[in-house]
This record gives structure tokens, C-alpha cells and sequence, in this order.
């Protein structure tokens, strides 16, 4: 099981017509409602329409039909929790139908069926070893960017869940047998990177840079970021570095792949050096699509960034696994073209 963390601490939730099975304190253990309810926290609990529920509950749908939340929950549990004055809600599913309201959100059904089932692989990969990320806020996940997006049942489709099925329990494991980190990235502009080149914490065998020749011509391959000079200004002023504002950009490093490593602010009131992934994130990521810099000049009262490839640049490239799909590499011919010396095992508890 999988529990994600769907609201820290909301007001109130709507759930949908249906019948449910509620347990905890509970006035009636089969509510049915015949119309969408509001649930509202009260001092004892919660209150849905006339049922009274104490502070703690889980409820499941018991009929077939779908049932309404902020996303649509077709199976596993809702649990409900008072908090403050709010209400924290957390989703139960089984890891296969976590994957499942995963995998659309990260890909794209009309992706070929190896690709999907390599990022299924992933997906699973993931939610086994990083269970627990959450744990303070009494949860496995959050359903967003930072683990990875869930949108449930709303999120599944016909290719995405028959992916998901074809590959159940698959994972990817290193030479031990381990659980290994699935990182990814959107587009990696020719090369990947090392782990250790992008953040503190790396090292790992089976995250070296490989040659990909197979995302060029993708729409993230090549791009221009106009960077305004406030905003950059701004961002590093609300991030602690305080030079004032910032006159050059030189680049002091590289990496192997050709991915600025290290950069250096000329501000008005000293000079500060960082990791240029540090500083894109501190910027704005989507705005700077990544380090793989290839020019860098002022422009207009902006910084004008030229860039190959989209993301951090460590482990698969997804725009190269979608084109390696397509030139009918299988799924498993592609996770070990991207993370070295990896295999697809059965996963079992
Ligand atoms: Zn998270
Ligand atoms: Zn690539």
C-alpha cells in the first residue's frame, strides 16, 4: 500500500453520490448519498450531510460507481484526519494503481507502448524505494513534482493502464538486487550526466553519463531563455546572496558533459559562486531549462540564455527512451541503454 498526502490541512471536501463504507467513530457505518455532500470539520469531527464522524476516519467506495474528490477515486481508501481547524486527507492504493494514477501524469498516452512501459518501470521503481519520503506529515507521497504527480483515477487511460498492467511488479535493480534511484528527465540535449556533477549526494554506478543521440530534434532540444535582469536580481536577493545587483555571469567550471558546473555573480556589492544547477533552480527552472549552456550574453535588460536539453540531465532522457520506442527497442533494451549495468527483476514483500 501507498498513502498519499492529497491535502495537508484543508477546510472542507466535497465527496461525490455513492454508497461508502465509513469506519472509526461513525453515526452510521453505510452511509449512501444521493447527491454530492460537503464535508465540513466540526469540533467533534466532521459532519456529511447527517452523518457525524469523529476525528478519525477511512472511507471507501462501496459500489462500482466513481465517486468525486478533489481527484476521482476508483479504488483504495480515503483517510480523513482532523488537523488545526482543517482536515488532512491522505489516499490508500495498492503500489499498481499508485503507478497507474501516476503514469499518464508523466508521460503522454500516445507515447509508444515500450516508452510507457519503461516509465512504468520507473514509476514502480520509485514508489517501492522511497516510501516514507513524507513521513513527518504522516504520509508516503505528496502528489505533486516533488515525488511524483498523481492525479488518480481521473489520470488513467487505456495505454497508461495496460502499461502498468503488462509490467506488474517489474522494477529495476542494480547488481545486488537493490532497489535503484530511477531518476529521470525530459530531455537531456546529447549527453547525460553523473549524479555527483548535479547534486551533493551521488556516486551511484548506474547514473554515468551516456551518449544520446536520440532526443535531437525534439521540441526541448534547443532554446533561448530571456532572463530579466529584476528577476534574476530578485530571486538571488530572496535566496540569501546579497551582492546587490548583478553585473556578469561568468562561468568558472564545467563538467565532462559539457554542462556549466560552477558560476560566479558579479554584483554591485561583492561576488558569490555556486553550482549552476543551484542557481537555475534559485532563477527559475522552467525558465532555464537547464545547465547545458551554449551561449550567454545580455541583451534588452536581460540575460539571454542559449540551451540544449530540458531537466537535470542524470539517468533517462525521456524524449530518447520515446524515440528509442519507436526504432522498436523493448523497454528493457532501453533502461539498461540508460542506467549502467541495471536489470528488470520481479518485486515481491
Ligand atoms: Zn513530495
Ligand atoms: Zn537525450
Amino acid at each position: 500500500m501507498i498513502r498519499i498526502g492529497l491535502f495537508d490541512k484543508t477546510s472542507t471536501l466535497q465527496l461525490g453520490p455513492g454508497s461508502y463504507r465509513v469506519s472509526g467513530k461513525v453515526s452510521r457505518r453505510s452511509p449512501r448519498f444521493k447527491e454530492a455532500v460537503k464535508i465540513i470539520p466540526t469540533k467533534e469531527g466532521f459532519t456529511a450531510n447527517k452523518e457525524r464522524w469523529g476525528k478519525q476516519v477511512v472511507i471507501e467506495p462501496s459500489d462500482r460507481g466513481g465517486w468525486s474528490w478533489s481527484i476521482t477515486v476508483r479504488s483504495g481508501a480515503i483517510e480523513l484526519d482532523r488537523r488545526g481547524d482543517g482536515i488532512r486527507v491522505v489516499n490508500r492504493v495498492s503500489v499498481e494503481d499508485y503507478v497507474r494514477g501516476v503514469l499518464q501524469m508523466e508521460t503522454s498516452d500516445k507515447w509508444p507502448e515500450q516508452a510507457l512501459k519503461a516509465q512504468a518501470v520507473i514509476s514502480r521503481t520509485y514508489a517501492l524505494r522511497n516510501r516514507g519520503r513524507h513521513g513527518r506529515s504522516g504520509y508516503d507521497f505528496c502528489a505533486h513534482p516533488h515525488c511524483q504527480v498523481y492525479g488518480g483515477a481521473r489520470a488513467e487511460r487505456p495505454r497508461t493502464d495496460a502499461a502498468v498492467k503488462k509490467t506488474r511488479s517489474e522494477v529495476l535493480v542494480d547488481r545486488k538486487g537493490r532497489l535503484i534511484t530511477t531518476v529521470f528527465h525530459s530531455c537531456c540535449g546529447g549527453d547525460t550526466e553523473s549524479a555527483e556533477n548535479v547534486w551533493e549526494q551521488g556516486g551511484q554506478p548506474y547514473l554515468k553519463p551516456v551518449k544520446c543521440s536520440w532526443c535531437r530534434g525534439s521540441p526541448p532540444y534547443q532554446w533561448v531563455a530571456k532572463v530579466p535582469y529584476e528577476l534574476v536580481d530578485q530571486r538571488i536577493r530572496s535566496a540569501g546572496i546579497k551582492i546587490g545587483e548583478v553585473r556578469a555571469i561568468g562561468i568558472l567550471s564545467h563538467t565532462p558533459s559539457g554542462r556549466v558546473y560552477k558560476v560566479r555573480l558579479y554584483g554591485q556589492q561583492g561576488t558569490h559562486d555556486l553550482f549552476a544547477n543551484k542557481f537555475r533552480n534559485i532563477v527559475d527552472p522552467h525558465l532555464i531549462r537547464s545547465t547545458l549552456w551554449t551561449g550567454l550574453s545580455k541583451l534588452d535588460g536581460s540575460w539571454q540564455v542559449h540551451g540544449k536539453g530540458w531537466g537535470h540531465g542524470v539517468g533517462l532522457c525521456q524524449w530518447g527512451m520515446k524515440n528509442l520506442a519507436e526504432k522498436n527497442m523493448s523497454y528493457g533494451q532501453i533502461l539498461r541503454f540508460y542506467y549502467h549495468g541495471v536489470e528488470v527483476d520481479d518485486w515481491t514483500e
